[in-house]
Parts: structure tokens; C-alpha cells; sequence
């Protein structure tokens, strides 16, 4: 359990005018890490971490004087091209870099002009994946959505019995998995197309994206020896966005029994910046389960997870057409809603993932499952908004989806706000959908 210290102090100033900006995400409260380096160089890719419109540079940090003990340990690892280690240092590692940078950043430090010489306009900065990802697992965790995409085709129905019970997942694709800012080509796959009886193989006519948040893996366990729900916040460096692109004609006609493939394994997008869990302390939220729905077994209920266990992190969903884009306008808002509705908490999905002897290893990586709220335009996949495609969504001057076409650009945001804390954010997470290759 995280608890607020001075970190979270809505009241601490940095030296660097741009964390103060209105609205923005990366005020000294933040620190979230990426790996990146100047745009268009042929730099080694290192670890960073932003501050206003800045990326402070760790591999530079690290050869100044400015940091020694734990802080400096840990920066020397956060400061290579991949963030695995750090994730693998823990907990106190993770504190204590937070610690020193929030006090070499904080209005009156003494090292500023040390510390000012290490930072990187963000415009100039380019961005890979923070880790190298050793698994992926996609969790299925929203009942609002679960419910929204059983009642497109039967308006009576319920989520399978099991959903109440356990936070579904199945195992993802890695090798697809992208930065923001990830182009990829619209699927292939086999399909049955309206009316017909037996099924063609071409392109998903069905595209849909699906907002999810990218759970990070700091520490792992050992095969076998499961992760108990009240540690497993341990094990969670910090939390990201993430659009896990889905194929919807191909998945409905090829995951009984075993499962999404082609659906969903030819693209994933994640956001650069990893907002730690430490950073998101002031915006937990009790989880807790209607009194009328199956109350969780054991091992995945405890008195610390029902007083904190969610998070109130605000989403939306936009939408840049292609049209849009060469016309000048600026992108659609689709939808809006927050993650502390979830049915399962990030916790109940690192303990019951492990529970069976499956370990966890840094890098890994948890999507959290698409996120829809409870009320209209808060859904967080375009099927559900448009219903199945039967209502297409307005984007304005004339342009509506029932699903995503070529040169659509998906951006997905995430922050946190409320009073008496500082905002954070969470950055954006974009991607774009290219043409298919013929069949
Ligand atoms: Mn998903």
C-alpha cells in the first residue's frame, strides 16, 4: 500500500516553469519513466522521466554528482535502453529515486542548473517501449463492457457465470506490441460475411480499438509460489495506457473454444510514460462488489483492497480521421469515463494470475481489459458505442463510424484530478489503422 508523503504535496513547485502549466501531466507530483532519446539521432535509447514539457535524462543524471546511494543505484539501472532492472530493484529502489528526483527538481533545489543541463525537450524526443515485455496477458474485467457486448446481439443476456467469479484473461502476442505512435496494417483473417453460411478469408471489415490501461510488472515471483492479493501491489511498478486493437468479425467467428488469435494479435499500442503506482497514491478508490453479485473467494478479497484497491484514473477515446487530419480539424471526442469502475481491481488480477503457480516477470506486461463505465458514452470500444456498427457514431462535418477505417487515428488519454491533489497524467497513447494487403 502506497501511502502520500511530501511527493504528493499539491502544493510543491518545481524549478522548471513548464510543471506548473494548467492542465498538464507532468507536474514534480508525477515522475512517470519512458525510454527514449533525441528524435532522429542515433543515440542509445535510455531511460527518462518527464517533467513539464522536459524528459529528464537518467543516463546523464546518472554521470553528474547530483544523486549517491539507493537514488543512484536505481537511476543507473532506469538509465538503460530497456527499464527491466529497475522494475527488478523493488519497491525502496523505486521510492528512493523518486525521493531524490522530487528534491533535485522542487523550487530551491541547489542542483538545478546540474540538473537543468540533463533535460530534453520532450517535441525533440522520441519514444520505444519502456521494457522489454516477456509476456502479455489481456484481462477481460469490465462487467459495463462485458454487458454492453452480450446485449448488441441478445438484450436479455448476462455475462457467463464465471465473469462474477474471477478476472478472466488469455494469453496475448508480445512480438506486435508498439509505442505510440504504431502504424499497422488491417488484419486478414477469416471471416463470415452478413448472410452467408461458410467463411471467406480477407480483410477485418470490423475494426474496433479498445481502451484499456497497461499494468507493468516490477518484481516477479518464482514459478509456483503465488503472489497473495495484499502483496501484489508490490510486484506492480506503475500503470500506462494501452489500446489492444481488436478484430471483432474475425474474433466472433474464431474464438469458441480457445479464444481471440488473429483478433487480436496483429497489433497492441502502448503509451511511452509509466505513471508509478506511488504517483497514483492519492487517487485510490475503495473497490467494492454490489451486495446482489457472488462476494470474491478468499483469496482474492481482503480488507485492504476493498478500502483502496481501485483507482479513479480518468479516460477518453478520440478519434482523428484521415479526412479530418488533411482538412485541418482537429480529432473527435468518442468517449469519456474512469477506471475506478472496474469490476476487478489490478491487485485481484496480479494475485489471481499467479495463483495457479504462473510467475510473473519484470516487464510483463497486464492489460487491464477494456474499461467502459456504467453510463452512455462511456464505452470504451467503438462496437459498443455504435452497437455492433447498427448506429454509427458522429465525428462531425458529416464523417461517422460504425467502425474504424484506413487512416483512422485512435488517441487515447488518461489523467487523474481532483481537489486538493495535483493533476497527473498519463500521456497518450495513438496509433493508426493503414490498409490492409490484399488477400
Ligand atoms: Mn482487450
Amino acid at each position: 500500500m502506497h501511502l502520500l508523503d511530501h511527493t504528493h504535496d499539491v502544493n510543491a513547485r518545481s524549478w522548471l516553469a513548464s510543471a506548473q502549466a494548467p492542465g498538464g501531466d507532468f507536474p514534480i507530483q508525477n515522475l512517470p519513466y519512458a525510454v527514449f532519446r533525441r528524435r532522429g539521432t542515433p543515440d542509445m535509447f535510455r531511460g527518462g522521466v518527464a517533467i513539464g514539457d522536459q524528459v529528464l535524462d537518467l543516463a546523464a543524471l546518472s554521470a553528474t554528482s547530483a544523486l549517491d546511494g539507493t537514488a543512484l543505484q536505481a537511476a543507473r539501472a532506469a538509465a538503460q535502453s530497456a527499464l527491466n532492472d529497475f522494475f527488478a530493484l523493488g519497491p525502496a529502489a523505486w521510492r528512493a529515486l523518486r525521493h531524490a528526483l522530487f528534491a533535485l527538481l522542487k523550487d530551491g533545489s541547489a542542483q538545478a542548473d546540474t540538473v537543468r543541463a540533463c533535460l530534453v525537450p520532450q517535441a525533440g524526443a522520441e519514444y520505444t517501449l519502456p521494457a522489454r515485455i516477456g509476456d502479455y496477458t489481456d484481462f477481460y474485467t469490465s462487467l459495463d463492457h462485458a454487458l454492453n457486448c452480450m446485449r448488441i446481439m441478445y438484450p436479455e443476456a448476462d455475462v457467463t457465470p464465471n465473469f462474477r467469479w474471477m478476472p478472466q484473461a488469455y494469453h496475448g502476442r508480445v512480438s506486435t506490441i508498439g509505442v505510440s505512435g504504431q502504424q499497422f496494417r488491417r488484419p486478414l483473417g477469416q471471416s463470415v460475411p452478413q448472410g452467408a453460411r461458410t467463411p471467406a478469408f480477407q480483410p477485418c471489415a470490423r475494426m474496433d480499438y479498445e481502451q484499456e490501461l497497461g499494468i507493468w510488472i516490477g518484481c516477479g515471483n518464482a514459478m509456483g509460489e503465488r503472489i497473495p492479493l495484499d502483496a501484489a501491489e508490490a510486484h506492480i511498478f506503475g500503470i500506462g495506457l494501452l489500446n489492444d486493437w481488436s478484430a471483432r468479425d474475425i474474433q466472433v467467428w474464431e474464438m469458441a473454444p480457445l479464444g481471440p488469435f488473429h483478433a487480436k494479435n496483429f497489433a497492441t499500442t502502448v503509451s511511452p510514460w509509466i505513471v508509478t503506482l506511488e504517483a497514483l497514491a492519492p487517487y485510490r478508490a475503495a473497490w467494492s462488489r454490489p451486495p446482489a453479485d457472488p462476494q470474491p473467494l478468499p483469496y482474492l478479497d481482503t480488507p485492504a483492497n476493498r478500502a483502496a484497491g481501485a483507482f479513479d484514473i480518468r479516460l477518453e477515446v478520440w478519434l482523428h480521421s484521415e479526412r479530418a487530419r488533411r482538412e485541418g480539424r482537429g480529432p473527435a471526442r468518442l468517449s469519456g469515463t474512469s477506471f475506478r469502475h472496474q469490476y476487478w481491481s489490478i491487485a485481484q488480477m496480479v494475485a489471481h494470475h499467479t495463483a495457479g503457480g504462473c510467475c510473473l516477470n519484470p516487464g510483463d506486461l497486464i492489460g487491464s481489459g477494456t474499461i467502459s463505465g456504467p453510463g452512455p458514452g462511456e464505452a470504451g470500444a467503438l462496437v459498443e458505442l455504435a452497437h455492433g456498427g447498427q448506429r454509427p457514431v458522429a465525428l462531425g462535418d458529416g464523417e461517422e463510424r460504425g467502425f474504424l477505417q484506413d487512416g483512422d487515428t485512435v488517441v487515447m488519454r488518461g489523467w487523474c484530478e481532483k481537489p486538493g491533489a495535483a493533476r497527473i497524467g498519463l500521456g497518450e497513447c495513438r496509433g493508426t489503422v493503414l490498409p490492409a494487403l490484399p488477400a
